[in-house]
C-alpha cells in the first residue's frame, strides 16, 4: 500500500475524533532554544477551533486503525469490516514535514488503534513526537492522544513533546463504558488524567522545570449513545475541569456505523445536542451557571429548540428586565445576548454615566435581541416577558 493510499485511509479513520483544538500553547523557543522548523501559532487539513475562537488546522491521522479492542461505537473496532492500514513512524513524520512546509497545516494530531499492547502504541506515538522534536526540530504544534493503560513513563514522556495529551472519557458513565467497551475503565482513563494533570502543574509551578503538555489535557464525550442525560453529561464534564484541570472538553454526538453493535441507538443523535451541550458548556465555566440549572425537563436534558441560556431565562421571567445600571456582573450574565467581555465592558461605562440604549449600540450590542430582557435609562421594556415573542427572535438570531 503506498503512502498516499494509507493517508486515505487513516486520514478518514480520524476524522471521528473531536478532541483536537489547539489553545493556549506558549511558544517553543519560549526557553530560549534557537532555530528548528515551525511555529505554535499562526493558521494552518482539519480545522479545528480553540476556546479562543481562533481557527488552527492540524493534519489528523491514526497511526492505525487496526485495533485490538471492540469498543462497540467505534469503526475501528478489532470487528469492524473496515480497510485497515498502518503508518511507520517515519511515515508520519515524512508526512508531518512535507504538508508544514507546503504550508497546509500548523501541527499534527496523531492518535491511534491499540496495536498490540497499550505500551507497544503508546511507544510508536511517542517515536513520531520524539522524532520531530529531537532529529527535525519542529516547533509545530503537537497533540497526541495517550492511551490510559500506557505505561506512566511514556506518558510523561508524551508530554515532554506534544504540546496537548488527550484521553477520551469516551462515555459519560462508568456502567456506559463497561456496557460498550468493556476493555476500557473509567478508573484507568481518570487515574491517567490525574497524572498528567500533576505534571502539568508541577511544570507549570516550577520555571526551570520540564515542560509539559503546556497547551493542558482535553478529552472527549460521545453524546447519544447510551442512554446518558445532558444532566449526567454537564456533572461529568464539570467534575473533569474541577478534579482534573482539563482544558477542553468536547462533544461528539453518535452517529450509526456499519455493522452495528445492536446495544447502540439506530439512529445518530442531533446534532443540536451537542451543540446546545458546547453552549452548556460555556455557560458553566464562564457564566456562574449550575449544572441543575440548565438541564430544565424531567429527564434531565436540554430544549433543543432555544440555547439554553434562553431556556434559563425564561424560565426565570420574574428576574428580568434587568436594569443594566444597577445589576451586579453575575446578572449581567444571565441576558440573554450579553456576552462575559460585553457585561464587563457595560460595567465599565456605567461608572461614568447612566447607561442609555445608544450605549449599548455603541459597544456593538444586538439591541434587538437584549431589549425584551434589559432597562436602560431610556428603556423600560415592562415586567412581563413575551415568551413567544423572545423565542420567536431566540430562533432568528441563536442566542447566548
Ligand atoms: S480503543 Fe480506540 S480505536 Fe480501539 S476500538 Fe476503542 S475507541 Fe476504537
Amino acid at each position: 500500500m503506498n503512502l498516499l493510499h494509507k493517508l486515505e485511509i487513516l486520514a478518514d479513520a480520524a476524522k471521528y475524533d473531536a478532541s483536537c483544538a489547539s489553545s493556549g500553547t506558549e511558544k517553543r523557543d519560549s526557553r530560549g532554544r534557537k532555530g528548528g522548523v515551525g511555529s505554535t501559532e499562526g493558521m494552518g487539513i482539519c480545522h479545528a477551533y480553540a476556546p479562543d475562537g481562533r481557527c488552527i488546522s492540524l493534519l489528523k491521522i491514526l497511526l492505525t486503525n487496526a485495533c485490538i479492542y471492540d469498543c462497540a461505537y467505534c469503526i475501528n473496532r478489532r470487528s469492524s469490516n473496515v480497510r485497515r492500514a498502518r503508518f511507520t513512524v517515519d511515515e508520519v513524520v515524512k508526512l508531518t514535514l512535507g504538508f508544514y512546509r507546503r504550508n497546509c497545516i500548523e501541527g499534527l494530531f496523531l492518535s491511534s488503534g491499540i496495536i498490540n499492547n497499550p505500551d507497544y502504541t503508546m511507544e510508536q506515538v511517542v517515536g513520531v513526537a520524539r522524532s520531530l522534536r529531537e532529529v527535525h526540530g519542529f516547533r509545530g504544534y503537537i497533540h497526541l492522544k495517550t492511551i490510559p493503560d500506557a505505561d506512566p513513563l511514556l506518558m510523561a514522556e508524551a508530554g515532554k513533546y506534544a504540546d496537548r495529551l488527550s484521553i477520551n472519557i469516551e462515555l459519560p458513565t462508568e456502567p456506559g463504558l463497561a456496557r460498550l467497551a468493556p476493555e476500557k475503565s473509567t478508573r484507568d482513563i481518570k487515574r491517567s488524567m490525574a497524572r498528567i494533570r500533576l505534571r502539568i502543574d508541577e511544570a507549570q509551578a516550577e520555571k526551570k522545570a520540564p515542560r509539559f503538555a503546556p497547551a493542558g489535557q482535553s478529552t472527549q464525550v460521545i453524546v447519544g449513545a447510551d442512554e446518558s442525560s445532558d444532566l449526567d453529561i454537564m456533572r461529568m464534564s464539570t467534575n473533569l475541569y474541577g478534579a482534573y484541570g482539563l482544558r477542553r472538553v468536547y462533544y461528539s454526538a453518535f452517529s450509526p456505523i456499519p455493522d452495528a453493535s445492536a446495544a447502540l441507538p439506530p439512529r445518530a443523535a442531533p446534532l443540536l445536542r451537542e451543540h446546545r451541550l458546547y453552549q452548556a458548556d460555556w455557560l458553566l465555566r464562564f457564566y456562574g451557571f449550575g449544572v441543575e440549572e440548565l438541564a430544565t425537563n424531567d429527564a434531565g436534558n436540554m430544549r433543543l429548540d432555544i440555547d439554553p441560556k434562553l431556556a434559563w431565562a425564561l424560565a426565570h421571567r420574574a428576574l428580568f428586565p434587568i436594569d443594566v445600571n444597577t445589576a451586579p456582573k453575575e446578572m449581567l450574565f444571565r441576558i440573554p445576548g450579553l456576552g462575559v467581555k460585553t457585561a464587563g465592558r457595560l460595567l465599565q461605562v456605567r461608572r461614568y454615566r447612566r447607561l442609555r440604549l445608544d450605549d449599548l449600540a455603541r459597544l456593538r450590542l444586538p439591541i434587538a435581541k437584549l431589549m425584551p430582557f434589559v432597562c436602560t435609562a431610556d428603556h423600560h421594556p415592562g415586567a412581563t416577558l413575551d415568551a413567544s415573542h423572545v423565542r420567536a427572535k431566540a430562533m432568528q438570531f441563536e442566542l447566548i
